[in-house]
């Protein structure tokens, strides 16, 4: 919902905000923001507010990588209260959180997650449509004990669906779940996963960009939440050896701009799935290869993809498949979606939703036919196995890179810069011998 200014001003007084966080997703998938006095209302939403440009091309060490798109030393940005996303937070204190827009020289900047997926929406609004999205998103909740270390929230032998009380020692969940109602979350529902201390946390659909929204904050504050009774969040892909992986299954649909009918449904058509969704299908299963490192952006990301994980390793599609890339969702009607099955809860759902949308539009303008269904257990089934997603960032990469159609689409800029921020980790990560290394070979080598 679109606040006009003075409408903000009347909330703001009549919950006692006198503090705005203004924030924005950076590449990395991390809020970043500044803490403001209410009396800065009016530069947040009239006047945007300045920030170093360069934050954007900052590593996860801190460490600024160049690009050649972009100077790293002296430009400014500003970052443009989006009025749609003002939130009180319930548990800060008078406080409020606002979604920026970055602009650079008073243009949207075009390396910035958000602006990059309003771009995408733009290019589906001008063929009439709007996308929609659902996610599932996955986490570990850990318990900080006092010698620094982490031990599992619900360290029974809790799995999937598990529900008694022992899930939830801490009233964490409870705290998490009456947040984000407060706050005005399209909150389905939450569900303990298979391994302990494994949640995941389920979304209504809305309209794409609120959904990017939501996976965004829903990250941030959930972190915010547990740290304030000594636990810890972590949307990290694979986080322990004796843990499975932890991903983001984005729903997608796509919805006639002017009458809101889904149009992925044509009863007319086999198992009811529109030319359009079929099409859509076909884009994103071509450039499934292009766009996984958006869908998996650490090296951490590839030890999550493993066989009967019910995360994918080859690129195919099913009807109620969890064993493929793709799954088509029994329901039809307004119910008629795929189910993306790649991303990693470590995604910046900016950068996912983005690029599953500009895969899908491939397909869609260019009537791209899908590869045949898969009925089978892709896991197990070597006469289907073709396509393989790749199996390290480093290659993910190579491939994004070597994509037409997605330097097009995307832009040179933001492929560049993400590839820089990406091949940097890399290199560090190289210096690192893990414990497995050591453990096999110190003694016989
Ligand atoms: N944890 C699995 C994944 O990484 C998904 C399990 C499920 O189907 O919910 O994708
Ligand atoms: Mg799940
Ligand atoms: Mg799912």
């Amino acid at each position: 919902e679109k606040l006009t200014l003075d409408e903000i001003k009347k909330k703001m007084r009549d919950h006692s905000i006198d503090m705005i966080r203004l924030e924005y997703t950076d590449i990395l998938g991390i809020n970043r923001g500044k803490l403001m006095p209410a009396s800065m209302v009016d530069d947040i939403f009239e006047e945007g507010i300045a920030f170093a440009a360069p934050s954007l091309l900052m590593a996860f060490n801190n460490e600024i990588i160049p690009s050649k798109y972009f100077s790293e030393t002296s430009d400014d940005m500003k970052v443009m209260g989006d009025a749609s996303t003002f939130t009180i937070l319930p548990h800060c204190e008078h406080t409020a959180l606002v979604l920026g827009d970055l602009y650079y020289k008073d243009k949207p900047l075009r390396v910035a997650p958000r602006e990059f997926l309003k771009r995408m929406i733009e290019e589906y609004h001008k063929l009439g449509f709007d996308p929609i999205a659902a996610s599932e998103l996955e986490f570990y909740v850990y318990n900080k004990l006092p010698d620094g270390s982490v031990e599992p929230y619900s360290n029974h032998p809790c799995s999937c669906y598990t529900a008694n009380k022992r899930i939830d020692p801490k009233r964490f969940l409870y705290k998490l779940t009456q947040s984000f109602e407060k706050i005005g979350f399209n909150v389905l529902y939450m569900n303990h996963e298979y391994y302990p201390g494994q949640f995941e946390y389920n979304w209504k659909h809305s309209k794409i960009l609120r959904a990017a929204d939501e996976g965004a904050l829903f990250k941030a504050l959930s972190k915010d939440i547990a740290e304030m009774d000594d636990l810890m969040v972590t949307f990290m892909a694979k986080p322990r050896n004796a843990a499975g992986g932890s991903g983001c299954h984005f729903h997608i649909s796509l919805n006639d701009l002017k009458s809101g009918e889904n149009v992925c449904f044509d009863k007319e058509k086999e198992n009811g799935i529109s030319d359009v969704m079929r099409y859509f299908i076909g884009g994103l299963i071509k450039h499934a290869k292009g766009i996984s490192p958006f869908l998996a952006p650490t090296v951490n990301c590839y030890k999550r993809y493993q066989p009967d994980s019910f995360a994918p390793i080859y690129i195919g599609w099913g009807y109620d498949n969890r064993t493929t890339y793709i799954r088509i969702p029994d329901e039809r009607g307004k119910g008629t979606r795929l189910e993306v099955r790649a991303g990693s809860a470590a995604a910046n759902t900016y950068l996912a939703l983005g690029s599953i949308l500009a895969a899908g539009l491939d397909g869609i303008k260019n009537q791209i036919e899908p590869p045949e269904v898969v009925t089978t257990d892709l896991y197990h089934d070597e006469s289907k196995q073709d396509q393989v997603l790749p199996n390290a960032l480093y290659k993910a990469i190579d491939f994004l890179e070597e994509d037409q159609w997605l330097q097009e689409c995307i832009g040179a800029e933001l492929i560049e810069v993400f590839s820089n921020l990406k091949r940097s980790e890399i290199t560090e990560y190289k210096k690192y011998v893990t414990d497995w290394e050591w453990n096999t070979y110190s003694y016989h080598n």
